[in-house]
């Protein structure tokens, strides 16, 4: 069985305070409402890492992500943070190659097969994304793109390596644009990925990583998303900074 996940990004988003209300409320609607086995991750920005998970202590499947991190233990890289960082304050999954760090600080594949790397020799979960933009897919190479992408940043892995990674898809057109995937392109790329990854591994191991799909995914959305086989639940930004939105595409899979 695979897990089930929604992971809510908050990106550059709310102060402390704010922060800490929202994921006090998200917190307690989960642990009052939420019927399923779904992992739940909140995913603050750094600053905020510690506050958040001062609140959600050994909450059962809630738990603490970063948005980002560097590829170094320490040493002279201002305004960076290390894996080890993360881990000493509570985080168990890291964001790598969100399309916003591909097209604003120009991350490529080549460097996130090293971040990948890294974080899970630091027994962190990747949460490792790959999607395509517009033009790509209205020139039907989406699926040449998002395989070249899995193919450079996560096909050095070991089979082992490989297994503790979770894979979310956002086709770029859809994050933060209101316009979501069809259920059924969702369906698609997400099979193709699975493919991929058992061609180079086994279909067991295919079978074992869990895919997310994120890009406007909202209450209204999510349960057609969601029920689809190969999606295993969602990287969620505008609609996670609301707590009942947030809690209720958690709900979907209920
Ligand atoms: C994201 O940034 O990962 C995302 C999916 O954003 P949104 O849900 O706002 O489209």
């Amino acid at each position: 069985m695979r897990k089930k996940i929604v992971a809510g990004n908050w990106k550059m988003n709310c102060t402390l305070p704010e922060g800490k209300k929202l994921a006090s409320e998200v917190i307690n609607m989960v642990q009052d409402e939420v019927n399923n086995e779904v992992d739940v991750v909140l995913i603050p920005p750094f600053i905020h890492l510690t506050g958040i998970q001062n609140l959600i202590g050994s909450t059962k499947n809630i738990f603490l992500g970063a948005q980002n991190c560097h590829q170094n233990q320490s040493g002279a890289f201002t305004g960076e943070v290390s894996a080890a960082m993360l881990v000493s304050c509570g985080a168990s999954h890291v964001i790598l190659g969100h399309s916003e760090r591909r097209e604003y600080f120009g991350e490529t594949d080549e460097l996130l097969a090293e971040k990948v790397s890294f974080v899970l020799d630091n027994q962190l979960t990747p949460i490792f994304c790959c999607g395509e933009k517009l033009e790509v897919r209205e020139a039907g190479d989406h699926e040449e793109l998002v395989g070249t992408q899995v193919d450079k940043a996560l096909f050095g892995l070991s089979e082992e390596q490989i297994k503790k990674v979770v894979i979310a898809y956002e086709p770029v057109w859809a994050i933060g644009t209101g316009k979501t995937a069809s259920a059924e392109q969702a369906q698609e790329m997400h099979a193709f990925i699975r493919q991929q990854i058992a061609k180079k591994y086994s279909q067991q191991t295919a079978d074992s990583i869990s895919i997310l799909y994120g890009g406007s995914v909202k209450p209204e959305n999510a349960k057609e998303i969601f029920s689809q086989p190969d999606v295993d639940g969602g990287l969620i930004g505008g609609a996670s900074l609301k707590s009942r939105d947030f809690t209720n595409i958690v709900k979907a899979f209920d």
